[in-house]
């Protein structure tokens, strides 16, 4: 009785999948939902947190990484959980290994949570966000009574290729013996896309892997969700969002960055900061290369030298991050011999950085990048143009995006395999060729699309105040379901 007539404040449990590209977008949204009067429980593996905590300059200042953002009044309370695995296995080593376990043993930590938590917080649990990778939330949701919100971290163009699975399998360009090469021109919202433009597990032959299987539960699972919400804009993938709302409840709120694009109060980073302000900072305006191949993905030890020496040919300015698990983490000598005598005074390498500051710093003039979204997005938001080197997953459709659709960047390689003249070649045309002033006016206008969909009245700002009071009224007609 007296929910319906006083409701309380919404309390959402969020469920970020545990990869560090995953998270660092669902920090900003927990602290964007609490500044909207929700209450959020953060929930990260032990795995995440430990990687995060030992990779603050003050390791045990960190037992509770959003401390800091309840000082400044928001209701943001964090726990860990397990993820079947003890802190020290080798997640990157053993890849398929850890994937095969989570989705199995990870529901029991999520249910073991909840049975504690539903009958206890206060307010009470009203509503789950949970990454749309996750397989199984859906049984959850209808479990313990909560609306179940779906948080997709890449473009709306991957979701709804994912979403679709049944209908390149129908047309024989996904999961037959032989795929179909010509282009792809049924997806709904998608005029047309070239197969070789898929995610990589689209164009795999074996689908019986694990990821394959967690791709079918995943995307049969988002589709029993009540509300999908994407970090992406409106303006930039009209028609692939549309045709998603025709199906489902689904809100475009991208950019999600960290408030005012500066480092983030919330530590998120699951390896140690070097600091490049300084180095930078000695670099004239525009003349730096910044090059990342994000948290994830794994390089070649041949792909990574021939881009050594194309770095090294092309005589600009650059930033490397290379992580050390970049070819695999049992081959961590990878660079060529004499490379970094070589490129001593223009060249910085760092296993990891703070990305967003990086790119904000005026030296910054390029961004050779692996097309991850999150880094996408970051280089749109700082005016930065791309040189597209997709590795896996996503990073091929998003490259579509970037170079074929938005014209904001160029391909670091055109033909397989990848050279060092060739890379060198497209290094110094992002930097100073004769297409660098037309790169820079698409960035710009990407920019300006980025910068008003977050204005005051801007398509974010509106989809996600439509989504908080559509989100309010279904809390309510459960809680009537509850008294009833
Ligand atoms: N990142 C960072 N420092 C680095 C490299 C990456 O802070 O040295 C951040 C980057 O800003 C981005 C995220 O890590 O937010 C990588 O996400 P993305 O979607 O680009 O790629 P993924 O890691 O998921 O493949």
């Amino acid at each position: 009785m007296e929910n319906n007539t006083h409701p309380k404040k919404p309390h959402a449990v969020l469920f970020p999948y545990p990869l560090q590209g995953h998270v660092i977008p669902s920090v900003p949204l927990a602290v964007k939902l609490a500044s909207n009067g929700f209450t959020i429980t953060f929930i990260n593996t032990h795995f995440i947190h430990h990687q995060i905590k030992i990779s603050q300059p003050n390791p045990t200042d960190n037992d509770d990484i959003f401390s800091e953002a309840r000082k400044s009044g928001l209701d943001i309370r964090y726990q860990v959980i397990g993820d079947g695995f003890p802190l020290g296995f080798d997640r990157s080593l053993n890849h398929d290994l850890f994937w095969e376990v989570f989705p199995k043993v990870f529901p029991t930590h999520v249910e073991e949570l909840l049975d504690d938590m539903v009958p206890s917080s206060e307010p009470p649990l009203t509503c789950l966000i949970a990454d749309t990778f996750f397989t199984f939330f859906s049984m959850i949701a209808a479990k313990y009574n909560l609306v179940n919100i779906s948080f997709w971290t890449e473009p709306a163009l991957v979701l709804t290729l994912y979403y679709h699975m049944d209908l390149l399998k129908e047309n024989g360009h996904f999961d037959s013996p032989d795929n179909r090469k010509d282009v792809i021109t049924y997806i709904p919202g998608v005029p047309a896309i070239e197969p070789k433009d898929l995610m990589s597990y689209l164009q795999a032959t074996d689908t019986s892997t694990t990821v394959h299987q967690i791709l079918n539960k995943a995307f049969s699972d988002v589709k029993k969700s009540d509300f999908i919400l994407i970090n992406t804009v409106q303006e930039l993938e009209p028609n692939t969002i549309s045709a998603l709302q025709e199906k489902q409840p689904t809100f475009a709120i991208g950019p999600i960055f960290p408030s005012g694009f500066s480092k983030s109060i919330v530590a998120t980073n699951m390896w140690s900061e070097s600091d490049c302000s300084q180095w930078l900072s000695t670099k004239r305006n525009g003349s730096v290369l910044y090059v990342s191949f994000g948290s994830y993905a794994h390089a070649s030890k041949k792909d990574i030298e021939e881009i050594a020496y194309g770095l090294s040919l092309s005589k600009v300015n650059f930033i490397w991050v290379l992580r050390p698990d970049i070819v695999s983490s049992d081959e961590t000598d990878i660079l060529p011999v004499g490379f970094e005598d070589k490129i001593k005074g223009r060249g910085l390498i760092v296993t990891w950085c703070c990305q967003i500051e990086v790119l904000s710093h005026p030296a910054i003039g390029g961004f050779i990048t692996h097309c991850g979204w999150n880094s996408i997005l970051e280089s749109i938001w700082c005016r930065i143009p791309l040189l597209a080197y997709p590795l896996l997953t996503d990073q091929f459709t998003n490259r579509k995006l970037v170079v074929d659709d938005w014209k904001i960047g160029i391909n670091l390689v055109d033909n397989k395999p990848i050279t060092r003249e060739e890379v060198s070649e497209k290094i110094n045309r992002l930097m100073g060729g004769k297409s660098r002033g037309e790169l820079m006016k698409k960035i710009e206008e990407a920019r300006n699309t980025l910068e008003n969909a977050l204005s005051h009245s801007g398509s974010s700002e509106n989809n996600f105040s439509q989504f908080v009071s559509e989100l309010k009224v279904k809390i309510e007609k459960r809680r009537g379901l509850l008294v009833i």
